[in-house]
């Protein structure tokens, strides 16, 4: 037995230089309880990379990010294939090199509920506790029509359940305040989206959105329906017009006549255009959490110049 690994009596200062055991999500309050002790959140989203080089940008920013000492962090699922595996895989690194919580998302696209399993299993063998529960969009044209795999799930509420059956994780699920894309009519969105929280969900994350407004009235209108979920909006710093424009696309999200028109103005200077984000999403930011709502999420690109920027920005009595 080396004497560093004799147990020292409680209390008892370590010596300079001994390593500390890594803190894994384990040692921290679960997620649930951080948000039902109604603890605000402060969050970041990064993706798996695909090259050497964007794996070196990630963990550059993740690096950054860790010093703010975030509530989490999450990773998004690929839409197939080997991005998937580079999404458990950094998921993991995260808990298992870093001090910060992973939120791992998942989705049930092209998956049999056997996989999905197996998947759920490897992030509980990582010590991941938290899973973003998602059904996913059809490969290749996200708005095209859905098609579930014949053994697998059909929409998120079913994965909540699963996710919540093998074990003690928290389950975040997806919220939209522009209301999703191909739901009929707003009746609808609140009806599945209450079925996915009574079905086990413990907070929701929102699309990206450009209008506090339009997070405000969904959280009206949830509250009408007597759910009362936390939902923590997603806040995309809008300081690239085309790489947001080509977003908004893809998620059917409304741009403010102002802001499109002061980034378009801006399309050719990289650094008017970095500050008018900065400053629309450190005012929304502000905004949303002086209207109570119970954290941000932060998206990063795997970069966190902006949102650095804009947390420095908030007045830290708010965070
Ligand atoms: P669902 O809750 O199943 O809803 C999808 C549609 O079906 C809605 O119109 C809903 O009203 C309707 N619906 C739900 N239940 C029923 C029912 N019982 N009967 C009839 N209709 C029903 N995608 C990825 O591929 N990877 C990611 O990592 C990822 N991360 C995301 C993170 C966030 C915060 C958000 C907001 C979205 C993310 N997405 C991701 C995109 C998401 O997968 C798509 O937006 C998808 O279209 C909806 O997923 P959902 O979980 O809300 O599905």
């Amino acid at each position: 037995m080396t004497p560093s690994a004799t147990p020292l009596p409680a209390g008892t200062p370590l010596p300079a230089g001994t390593p500390l055991p890594p803190r894994t999500p384990l040692a921290a309050k679960p997620l649930r309880e951080h948000l039902a002790a109604g603890l605000r959140s402060f969050s970041f989203e990064f993706f798996p990379p695909k090259t050497d080089a964007g794996e070196r940008t990630l963990w550059a920013a993740i690096r950054r990010i860790e010093a703010l000492t975030p509530t989490f962090v999450s990773v998004t699922y690929g839409a197939g294939g080997s991005s998937r595996d580079r999404t458990v895989e950094v998921t993991r690194r995260i808990a298992a090199e870093t001090t910060l919580r992973p939120v791992a998302h998942l989705t049930a696209v092209g998956h049999s509920v056997a996989e999905l399993r197996h998947i759920i299993g490897q992030y509980a063998d990582a010590g991941i506790r938290d899973v973003l529960a998602l059904r996913g969009d059809p490969p290749g044209d996200p708005k095209g029509q859905w098609t579930p795999h014949p053994d697998g799930l059909t929409h998120a509420h079913e994965l909540v359940t699963l996710v919540r059956e093998l074990g003690a994780f928290t389950v975040g699920v997806a919220a939209f305040p522009e209301r999703h894309p191909r739901s009929p009519s707003w009746t609808e969105d609140v009806r599945h989206f209450v079925a996915k929280c009574r079905a086990g969900a413990d907070y929701a994350i929102t699309q990206m959105f450009f209008d506090a407004d339009d997070y405000l009235r969904l959280r009206d209108r949830l509250a009408a329906a007597g759910c009362d979920t936390p939902i923590i909006p997603e806040i995309m710093p809008a300081t690239d017009f085309r790489q947001i424009r080509r977003f908004a696309e893809l998620t059917d999200a409304r741009f403010p006549p102002t802001l499109t028109q002061q980034l378009e103005a801006a399309k050719n200077h990289p650094a008017t255009a970095h500050r008018i984000g900065v400053d629309h999403a450190t005012t929304m930011s502000a905004r949303l959490l002086a209207e109570g709502a119970p954290g941000l999420h932060y998206i990063t690109l795997n970069k966190s110049t902006a949102t650095l920027e804009i947390h420095q920005n908030l007045n830290p009595t708010q965070r």
